[in-house]
């Protein structure tokens, strides 16, 4: 059984082609410049490639090209459209409306856009790549919507509330939300099968490092805090977002640089981060080699980053009164050691012991990289969060 997955961004439509029988990607791609011109770039698994400049004026015009290019030319892999049984999209808030994968409808794709107030740049994008999928493929074809807030739905109100009037999170529904929900959630059953142990009883912080970063407790199988909040920004440093700041110092910094709020968001999301403190790069490898050169702020920069995820293990320790498994995941999580010994060091008190050598050693494998006598394991865990969409998409359309 073929499932298509959709990751649609305002100007973009990453795609994924995946057999569920033996869950192989057959072919992945991304149309972007929609709205401004048009591009696709398409590959398969078998190594084929295409390219081309086209003309999307919007995602109707991409997923158009997008069945052309999975079904005709030298990069095709179906005859036709009709070997694909379902469609998986993914989408980034669902706020308190959506808590678990649900079934388009009209309606559903309505409340989507309807919650675009609270992911400006994301659910609008998504409403309009829904409605423009339902024009490309035939109506008997499922589409279904998994979304990044959903699997911290579980939080309870006293780790998702913020200390505002309660008629203001009432009326305009500001709360902590959550995101990175379908990686947290892939992960962290891996780990629990990597472990050999049935979620329910397991204490895990879930720690997603990546451009975006998120960490997130992990009882029961279930989200109970994490560290992104009422958007994207909250929480550790990331690579070019600010994550949790004094709100005191945005208003301040707003007077002083005479910025105006959608300004002063840029600010915050798009020139802070690594970026903004290390002045070289909002790419963690970049700022690794300048530490190695001895740059003070790259080193002050990784030294953030170390220090914050260490500090959300402790609490997360706290919030669960207890910790079986660390995991690493992302592109920082899986790939740099120096993260992940960073941010276990001097955590013996907490039972926290890595193996340095196969720390070291480990890259984007599922791997456990604690030392044998460590109370608490740790572990870094690939995610996959296509084939996460694949499979619930998989599970919705066979119910
Ligand atoms: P993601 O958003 O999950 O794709 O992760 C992107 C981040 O992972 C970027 O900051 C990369 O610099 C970082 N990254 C990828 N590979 C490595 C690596 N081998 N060592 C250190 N950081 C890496």
């Amino acid at each position: 059984m073929l499932i298509l997955v959709v990751n649609a961004g305002s100007s973009s439509l990453k795609y994924q082609l995946i057999d569920m029988d033996g869950e192989k990607v057959l072919a992945k791609g991304n149309c972007d410049r929609i709205g401004i011109g048009g591009h696709i770039a398409h590959k398969t698994s078998d190594g084929r490639k295409f390219e081309a400049d086209c003309t999307f004026p919007t995602h109707t015009e991409a997923f158009e090209k997008l069945v052309e290019t999975l079904t005709t030319g030298d990069a095709a892999v179906i005859k036709d459209m009709s070997e694909i049984s379902a469609v998986g999209h993914r989408i980034v808030q669902g706020a308190e409306v959506f808590s678990e994968t649900t079934l388009v409808t009209d309606e559903v794709i309505e409340k989507i856009d309807g919650l675009a107030e609270l992911a400006p740049v994301h659910n609008h994008a998504h409403a309009l790549a829904l409605r423009a999928c339902k024009k490309v493929f035939s109506a008997d074809v499922p589409q279904v919507v998994v979304f990044d807030t959903a699997f911290h739905q579980t939080m309870p109100p006293e780790a998702f509330m913020f200390g505002i009037p309660y008629e203001d999170y009432e009326k305009y529904h500001v709360r902590k939300y959550g995101f990175h929900g379908t990686s947290h959630r892939f992960v962290s059953k891996a780990l629990a099968d990597a472990m050999g142990r049935p979620q329910e009883g397991l204490k895990i912080v879930s720690c997603h490092l990546g451009n975006g970063s998120s960490i997130t407790a992990v009882k029961d199988g279930k989200s109970i805090d994490t560290s992104m909040g009422f958007t994207p920004l909250d929480g550790v440093i990331m690579g070019t977002r600010s994550g949790c700041i004094d709100a005191s110092a945005v208003t301040f910094l707003e007077k002083k640089l005479g910025l105006d709020p959608d300004q002063m968001s840029d600010y915050l999301n798009k020139k802070s981060g690594f970026l903004g403190v290390s002045g070289i790069s909002s790419d963690n490898r970049d700022v690794c080699q300048a530490v190695e050169k001895g740059d003070k702020r790259a080193k002050l920069t990784t030294d953030m980053l170390c220090y914050e995820i260490k500090k959300y293990i402790g609490s997360y320790t706290a919030a669960m009164n207890g910790l079986d498994a660390v995991l690493f995941t992302g592109g920082i999580g899986e790939n740099s050691c120096e993260t992940r010994e960073g941010a276990c060091e001097g955590m013996e008190y907490f039972g926290i012991k890595l193996d340095k050598e196969l720390n070291k050693k480990t890259r984007g494998t599922l791997t456990k990289i604690s030392a044998p006598d460590s109370k608490v394991e740790v572990w870094v865990v690939p995610t996959n969060e296509e084939l996460l969409i694949a499979r619930d998409t998989l599970a919705l359309i066979s119910k």
